[in-house]
């Protein structure tokens, strides 16, 4: 199979790999579907984060038909393998054929997701196909938290039918995603002298994962354990206090270590004696799930200073209660998680403990349900609560127009449409909060390896889901 530069998808392909697209470079590549909107005489908005949609008209025929929104994001993720000079900056990609599949030499290909540009550009250029009227929305900054979907106003939008063309694997459509928020929880911290005895408390072994596709593992989550622990420890030697506490490393990575330090001075033999109950519990409850867990309590230096009784309880307590983990599964799709928490961070910064929490669902309302929740729970242990950057899910619904038109298209060339589900965020959850009626499916070719210098694109399949995309333009009259 060949890179066929004749074919307009393979043409624009390599254009846009010749111009440097990484999250929030995005100027060039928007500037370029700006001039090729101009040049086919195209209405065009570009906005202020450089998301560009581009209007078709109808081919004749199909004046009367729905409009459809083609979407696609224009940055790429920027990795390369350590022996390799490229400036993302300003190096083109360089493009090569292997055995039937695109790469580019020593970097991402960014076929997530070129692909979907180039699909569009293609679509836009050609003037022989039939299709309703297009809306193609090229957006920005996908990988880095979906933030161009989110700039996305409603009226730049007159479709309730949605082809995201970010999803690849041919045969397989998406059918629902998880909308997102970021919680911060916080406490002013005050902290009194210490002349008592301090130990480190370690949380270790734990497997961790990422908080969207592992959080129905009941896995251990590292600071919530060691939270717990202490819990435990304090309600038997009641002058434990907290002089230090860090765990976890990202709001949407389960924590796999924690290091709480502490103060207390019960005798030393009892203290390592209850921590072993504790630690051997949960050793016993993650047997299935986190079998290289442990812990450990370990004397440090004494440490000058610890914090105010009560606000250590508050933390302890507070953390031994608050909702986490898996909260609801689809009874539509087996083994899809359609509502988690994931306190993914605790760290002391500036006087202040912070805990990161990252909360997903697929229905707003459940979002809305668990936000409340820390509403009102934050509160009750004087801990400030704000949430950030919240997009909206895509909840599942079973009938659809729009995947009946591909399975249709599918069928017909001898394969069987599969449905994908997650409880990760996509684009399409935006797009669903900004039109609520949406009709949505997902359509791309099969690539591999994905924000990996090892990222190919299957030229066969390049060919096929194009084709399979004209098609269900066709038949969407
Ligand atoms: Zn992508």
């Amino acid at each position: 199979m060949e890179f066929d530069l004749n074919k307009k998808y393979c043409y624009y392909f390599k254009q846009i790999s010749d111009i440097p697209r990484g999250s929030r470079n995005e100027k060039g590549i928007s500037d370029y579907v700006v001039e090729f909107a101009k040049k086919k005489g195209y209405r065009y908005i570009q906005d202020d984060v450089y998301n560009v949609i581009v209007y078709k008209p109808a081919s004749k025929g199909y004046e009367d038909s729905e409009p459809i929104i083609l979407q696609a994001h224009m940055d790429m993720v920027c990795e390369k393998n350590k022996d390799v000079e490229h400036d993302f900056e300003k190096d083109p990609l360089d493009l090569y054929v292997e055995d039937g599949w695109l790469k580019a030499r020593g970097t991402t290909l960014g076929a997530d997701d070129g692909q979907g540009v180039a699909y569009m550009l293609a679509v836009l250029d050609d003037d022989t196909l039939e299709h309703p009227p297009l809306e193609c929305a090229f957006t920005v900054m996908e990988e880095i938290g979906l933030f161009g979907a989110i700039a996305l106003k409603k009226e730049y939008f007159s479709a309730n039918r949605y082809i995201n063309l970010d999803s690849g694997g041919e045969v397989v459509t998406c059918v629902t995603s998880s909308g997102g928020a970021r919680a911060v929880i916080s406490k002013d911290l005050s902290f009194e002298e210490n002349d008592k005895n301090t130990y480190r408390l370690e949380i270790r072994g734990l497997k961790g994962g990422h908080s969207a596709g592992c959080i129905h593992l009941e896995l251990g989550n590292g600071i919530l354990l060691a939270a717990r622990v202490a819990e435990e420890l304090r309600t038997q030697f009641e002058d434990l206090r907290i002089v230090d506490f860090n765990g976890g490393m990202k709001f949407n990575a389960i924590p796999r270590e924690a290091d709480l330090t502490f103060v207390t001075d019960t005798d030393p033999d009892e203290l390592q004696k209850a921590a072993k109950l504790s630690f051997d519990s949960i050793a016993q409850e993650l047997q299935y799930s986190d079998e290289r867990f442990y812990g450990n309590i370990i004397p440090i230096n004494k440490a000058k200073k610890a914090i105010d009784k009560k606000q250590s309880d508050e933390i302890l307590s507070f953390m031994y209660v608050m909702p986490n983990g898996l909260q609801h599964k689809s009874m539509a799709i087996e083994g899809l998680t359609v509502a988690s928490l994931n306190a993914g961070v605790a760290y002391i910064k500036d006087g202040k403990f912070f805990i990161d929490d990252l909360i997903r669902s697929a229905a707003p309302s459940h979002g809305d349900i668990m936000i409340h929740q820390l509403e009102i729970l934050c509160p009750m242990f004087n801990f400030n609560f704000s949430v950030h950057d919240r997009y909206y899910g895509w909840n599942y619904s079973k009938d659809s127009e729009m995947r009946k038109i591909m399975k249709e298209v599918l069928e017909e060339r001898g394969v069987e449409l599969k449905e994908r589900a997650t409880h990760g965020g996509l684009e399409c959850g935006i797009f669903k909060g900004l039109i609520p009626e949406l009709d949505i499916i997902t359509l791309g070719p099969i690539a591999k390896g994905e924000h990996t210098p090892d990222e190919r694109l299957d030229l066969a399949s390049f060919d096929r889901a194009y084709g399979d995309l004209l098609e269900v333009l066709k038949r969407s009259k």
